[in-house]
């Protein structure tokens, strides 16, 4: 899906996890049976206090987008 855009992220961002939490891709893989936090390449994640994307696994779908409190998160053209 939207392959042909991608998923930016500023430097606004706050780390309250908001997005980590709402990714139809985050849901998907954490409900695998060897799911572990730890290690999981999830779409966003969270670390030292920032939101960061893994665009190998993001689909560009714009949930995220559209649930950042602070609008950090902006999907564009690839
Ligand atoms: S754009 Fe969609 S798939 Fe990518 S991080 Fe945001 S919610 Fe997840
Ligand atoms: S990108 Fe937005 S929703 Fe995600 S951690 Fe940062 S402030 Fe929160």
């Amino acid at each position: 899906m939207a392959k042909d855009k991608k998923l930016m992220q500023s430097d606004i961002c706050n780390g309250c996890g908001i997005c980590v939490s709402v990714c139809p891709q985050n849901t998907k893989l954490s409900k695998a049976d060897d799911f572990d936090s730890n290690t999981a390449k999830l779409a966003i994640y969270v670390t030292k206090g920032a939101a960061v994307i893994d665009s190998a696994v993001c689909i560009a779908c714009g949930i995220c987008t559209r649930n950042c409190p602070v609008a950090s998160l902006t999907i564009v053209l690839a």
